[in-house]
């Protein structure tokens, strides 16, 4: 069965159509519900099965959407990985959340590419006409805010709020306030432990920025460090990350071998020319012995520009820190850079060691990514495991380092000593 069998109009289309739904739900006084629902990792999927695979989920996936909707239903396509779903009629918005859900369930079972099978997640953010907005930008909008929401957990959808709106960046100055935030003391650092895998010790932690809101509650990274960048405040973070993490592993209790501290930097800071010194000073103010800080730069960052980026790593480098690269397999690499990369560990991303267990096609990734570190005598790290068997499968296939839930969620400074001092090898 193919996608053109089905019904799925494109987004001109559905802009049309939904003013039409709207005036006739204006008129009967009924709702609609809109939503949006965003394929997780589609550029991976056609990275590692070409574009055909890619076609095969999309129109996999609505065929299961065809199959949960009602025939009163409405399916557009309005982006590489997205889709909107309009639920015309329903009484209330425990309906909308029970399609939602429905959806949701159509995924767990897998879906065969060119013969592998394949787990697919989606988000999906959900919007209320005319609850939550009264016109279609403003229906697909919150909808979007919904589904930036929804994103903080894969396998989960998210019904727009006053609340979400106030907590998601669209309507607040977070530039403004993250300024602010530096000096009102509301950043902290959590520690997410390393364990060597094949030892069974503790090899450090990932030092990972939280910020908590007076107002606003906990902000996620993920939301205000893009802003950061954008807005250059990003330099000041990573000043005071840096400064504060080298500070506190002096409070780390001594185990004999130094902990080390991984401390994450952004393309942009990369770029500065002034970064190495600024690691250096904050080693000298800290007086941080040499190896146990380490840098952590994601693939996609080191790749923007290679040669810049070789020669500041290769400075940094002397000033005894270790270089990580973060999310490895997600940044299109040549495998050709990696014969003088100036790093000793690579950290393979999460999202294949999430379903190495299920999906035989990530696991052959994260057993190739083991074996060409260990080619060209790098460290490996797997983060995001989240259970003993992904755990031991791992440390079956010669991983160094875990880091993920299984252990330990990041944790404030003071839980971290505690671990630290109740952690038993097994
Ligand atoms: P990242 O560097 O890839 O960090 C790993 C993220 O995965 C962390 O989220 C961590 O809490 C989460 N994680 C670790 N183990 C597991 C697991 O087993 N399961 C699941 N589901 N998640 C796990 P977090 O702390 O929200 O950080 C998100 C991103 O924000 C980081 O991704 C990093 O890119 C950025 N970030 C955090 N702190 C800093 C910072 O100080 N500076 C910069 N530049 N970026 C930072
Ligand atoms: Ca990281
Ligand atoms: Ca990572």
């Amino acid at each position: 069965m193919s996608e053109q069998q089905f019904k799925v109009a494109d987004r001109d289309t559905l802009f049309r159509d939904l003013k039409d739904f709207i005036k006739t739900h204006q008129s009967t006084g009924k709702k609609l519900a809109l939503l949006l629902v965003k394929i997780h990792r589609f550029r991976r999927i056609n990275m590692v099965f070409g574009y055909e695979g890619g076609d095969q989920v999309l129109n996999e996936f609505v065929i299961r959407m065809h199959r949960m909707a009602r025939s009163k239903d409405y399916i557009a396509r309005v982006g590489n990985s997205e889709f909107i779903l309009v639920l015309p009629e329903i009484m209330n918005e425990g309906h909308a959340a029970l399609a939602a859900t429905k959806l949701q369930n159509t995924l767990e079972e897998s879906f065969s590419i060119n013969g592998n099978m394949h787990k697919v997640s989606a988000s999906i953010g959900v919007c209320i006409f005319p609850d939550h907005a009264q016109d279609v930008a403003e229906l697909i909008n919150k909808a979007e805010i919904a589904l930036v929401d929804a994103r903080s957990n894969p396998r989960l959808f998210s019904i727009f709020s006053e609340k979400i709106e106030d907590t998601e960046v669209y309507s607040w100055d977070i530039e403004g306030e993250l300024d602010k935030a530096v000096d009102n003391d509301e950043l902290s650092l959590y520690f997410q432990p390393q364990v060597n895998l094949q030892t069974g010790k503790v090899f450090g932690a990932e030092a990972l920025i939280r910020w908590r809101h007076p107002e606003k509650g906990f902000i996620r990274p993920d939301i205000f460090i893009p802003i950061a960048e954008q807005s250059g405040q990003i330099h000041k973070l990573t000043w005071w990350t840096l400064n504060t993490a080298l500070r506190l592993i002096k409070e780390w209790p001594d185990s004999g071998e130094p902990l080390k501290v991984a401390v994450n930097v952004s393309a942009k800071v990369l770029k500065d020319m002034s970064f190495v010194d600024s690691v250096r000073a904050a080693q000298n103010i800290w007086s941080t012995p040499g190896g146990q800080l380490t840098l952590e730069i994601t693939e996609s960052a080191l790749m923007e520009d290679l040669t810049t980026s070789f020669i500041t790593l290769n400075e940094l480098k002397t000033l005894g820190a270790g270089i990580s690269i973060d999310d490895f397999g997600t940044g299109y690499s040549s495998m050709a850079y990696f014969k003088n990369i100036p790093a000793n560990e690579l950290k393979i991303d999460q999202s294949f060691v999430f379903y190495m267990l299920e999906n035989a096609m990530d696991r052959h990734i994260v057993n190739t990514v083991i074996d060409l570190a260990h080619g060209f005598n790098l460290n490996v790290v797997a983060e995001g495991i989240e259970n003993i068997e992904t755990f031991n499968a791992l440390k079956e296939l010669g991983c160094n380092i875990a880091q993920g839930y299984y252990l330990a969620k990041p944790m404030p400074q003071n839980e971290f000593i505690q671990w630290l001092n109740n952690y038993q090898p097994e």
